[in-house]
């Protein structure tokens, strides 16, 4: 994982999901048309989530051609395949780092640059979430935990500003 700085994405590791979600696709019989591969390349190059709207203007600004229908309908197949994540705190989506095909996830969303890093959830917790659902007649089938705060970068940042504010 990048701790270098926040929303850097190597290009790398941008191309490896594009390859692995273009794998899996093909594994569910889906075909990877144009539209799907270039919101797949949007989706891979950044890590704050984005809404329907911004990754149309993207492929748009990359040359390419779609609308927001359909980029609202390759999004809702990619979080069905379990490539993409919709984060509902900041409604937006995001590209799945990990190679989970099921729930246990919980999600870091940075409340000063946007950024949300990806974390497989221990079981422990989604046990005790569901033992707490015990008596309400729920069915819990995914657990998945979206946590706000502050990521390490910007807490860094925030040092430094109060360091050169007291110099
Ligand atoms: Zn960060
Ligand atoms: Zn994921
Ligand atoms: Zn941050």
């Amino acid at each position: 994982m990048d701790r270098l700085a926040c929303n850097v994405v190597a290009p790398e590791e941008a191309e490896a999901f594009v390859l692995r979600a273009v794998e899996r696709l093909k594994q569910l019989g889906m075909r990877i048309t144009e539209p799907r591969r270039m919101v797949l390349k949007v989706l891979a190059t950044t890590r704050k989530p984005l809404g329907a709207y911004q990754i149309r203007d993207r492929v748009l600004e990359s040359g390419g051609r779609i609308d927001v229908a359909s980029v609202y309908r390759i999004l809702a197949s990619l979080v069905e395949s379990h490539l993409a994540h919709h984060i509902g705190a900041v409604d937006g989506y995001l590209a799945c780092s990990s190679p989970h095909v099921e729930g246990e996830i919980q999600h870091l969303i940075c409340e000063d640059c946007g950024c949300v890093e990806e974390l497989s959830m221990p079981s422990s917790v989604s046990r005790a979430i569901d033992a707490a659902l015990g008596g309400t007649g729920f069915e819990s089938r995914v657990t998945r935990v979206e946590v706000q705060g502050v990521c390490d970068h910007c807490q860094s940042a925030r040092a430094q500003g109060r360091k050169t504010r007291q110099n």
